[in-house]
């Protein structure tokens, strides 16, 4: 009945609770069988499309990372939310590494070499060392941005011995699919090419990080080796409207 549910926030915070409570059940499954530890799998907040009113309340539920598509939004929410690890997940024009270097805990999205060229810079001023991944076009889609595996493999080298980023591993994108199988070749072509770099880096240590699966397939994603997942709408469908 309408007159017992309560103020808005707290219809706001009964939602989102039990939308955070659904994923993690379901990152806690996929772990099991896949056999790994939970705390092998982060979750990121995928907040781009959210009302700005839940960033704070996720936060309060025990989100610790939240991620952003564009620099300007990224900018803005990490004022508002700062006790939060602040991921960026869209592409970077160069003109706005400026909005986004200084707060960035990890850069998921470095697709080009000019781009990984002008964050070194920028790091070197901000005389930080920037993490950051390798956006990998895995699929080989014509509309995806990202390195082809065969430039990553031929520049990894170069770009591991960069003094100003830390290169912590390789993100991917799947095809967009209502059948989370779809996105599977997709996540372990990722982990091969990782460990194939780990081999030609002679380091079975290097690049730790897989950024993959959103909220349609982070469960195949945790499968397939994923350390960072990426969920965005399932945490935020249901919302009471405002
Ligand atoms: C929007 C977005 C996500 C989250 O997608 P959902 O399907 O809403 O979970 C993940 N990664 C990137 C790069 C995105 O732009």
């Amino acid at each position: 009945m309408a007159d017992e549910q309560g103020p808005p926030e707290t219809a706001l915070r009964e939602q989102l609770a039990a939308n955070l409570a659904a994923v993690e059940q379901e990152v806690v499954a996929a772990c099991q069988s896949a056999g790994r530890p939970r705390d092998s799998v982060q979750l990121i907040a995928v907040t781009k499309s959210a009302p700005e009113a839940c960033l704070p309340v996720l936060a309060t539920l025990g989100v610790t990372a939240m991620g952003e598509s564009r620099p300007q939004q990224f900018a803005r929410r990490t004022q508002l939310v700062p006790a939060v690890e602040w991921h960026l997940i869209g592409h970077l024009q160069r003109n706005k590494i400026d909005l986004v270097l200084p707060v960035a805990a990890l850069i998921h999205s470095v697709d080009s070499d000019r781009l990984f060229a002008a964050l070194s810079a920028a790091a070197a001023k901000q005389q930080r060392r920037l993490p950051i991944l390798l956006e990998v076009n895995v699929s080989g889609e014509a509309s995806k941005s990202g390195f082809t595996p065969a430039d990553v493999l031929e520049r990894i080298q170069t770009w591991t011995a960069d003094p100003h980023l830390d290169v912590r591993g390789l993100m991917t994108m799947a095809p967009l699919d209502d059948q989370p199988e779809t996105a599977r070749p997709v996540f372990r072509g990722l982990r091969t090419l990782r460990d194939e770099l780990r081999s030609r880096l002679s380091d079975p240590a290097a690049l730790p990080e897989l950024s993959m699966g959103m909220s349609g397939d982070f469960a195949v994603a945790i499968e397939e080796g994923a350390t960072l997942i990426r969920v965005g709408s399932r945490l935020f469908q249901g919302l009471p409207s405002s």
